[in-house]
């Protein structure tokens, strides 16, 4: 079955998929976060996740593309349908 967020998992680091979703991150790799209000930031992105130091939000590119657009990786049956 074809899996679109392995496919993406493959092609798009964590750092290309913040960037492509309009996420700053600085030098240090921190950025504000977008799934909680916030002025100085506290998202860390890694090479293959991202972390959020204020709420905790956490996973791979997949999964912060899933949060942004408020979609469950186990529900995706249903949004692809
Ligand atoms: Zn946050």
């Amino acid at each position: 079955m074809y899996n679109v967020f392995a496919e993406i998992k493959e092609r798009v680091s964590m750092q290309e998929a913040a960037r492509f979703y309009g996420l700053q991150t600085d030098r240090r790799g921190m950025a504000c976060c977008p799934f909680h209000n916030e002025k100085t930031p506290s998202l860390k992105v890694y090479d293959d996740h991202f972390y959020c130091f204020g709420c905790g939000a956490t996973g791979d590119c997949t999964g912060f593309v899933a949060k942004l657009f408020g979609i469950s990786q186990y529900g995706r049956q249903k949004v692809l349908m």
